[in-house]
């Protein structure tokens, strides 16, 4: 099975989330997703051998949505190109990175991750491990 881990943002308090995306026949769909590193140095540790997948992404319907908010929808922004939560119904969502209100259009066609097939660990572990290494 084809997976990676991408690193997120909840867009409602900013903190890291790791997300799974698993390849599903032609599409990408998140199916998991789990609190990430407290702070951005430990975070950024961990976003090392990043893969550029180009392909229509989407939501499995198991995804249990945000691990802080439980939003179950996710959004890119194009001009910081991170990934946040997103409830689904909002035609503008506010980008916490950016500072400005970011109109969605057209689907998610590409995001970044870590290809868990080449060394990465269990995204909790990622998670975990690099709290203990980071800053707080
Ligand atoms: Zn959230
Ligand atoms: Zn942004």
């Amino acid at each position: 099975m084809q997976e990676i881990i991408v690193t997120a943002k909840c867009r409602k308090n900013g903190k890291y989330i790791l997300i799974k995306f698993e390849k599903q026949e032609s599409r990408w769909n998140a199916t998991d997703s789990w609190k990430g590193a407290t702070s951005e140095i430990s975070q950024k540790r961990v976003d090392t051998d990043k893969k550029t997948i180009e392909a229509v992404i989407g939501v499995s319907h198991t995804y249990p949505g945000c691990p802080y908010c439980e939003d179950t929808q996710i959004f890119r922004c194009s001009t910081c190109e991170n990934m946040y939560c997103y409830d689904g119904e909002s035609s503008e969502v506010y980008c916490v990175t950016c500072d400005i209100n970011v109109i969605l259009e057209g689907e998610i066609s590409v995001i970044e991750g870590n290809d868990r097939s080449t060394g990465a660990h269990n995204a909790t572990e990622l998670g975990q491990k690099s709290d203990e290494i980071g800053l707080k």
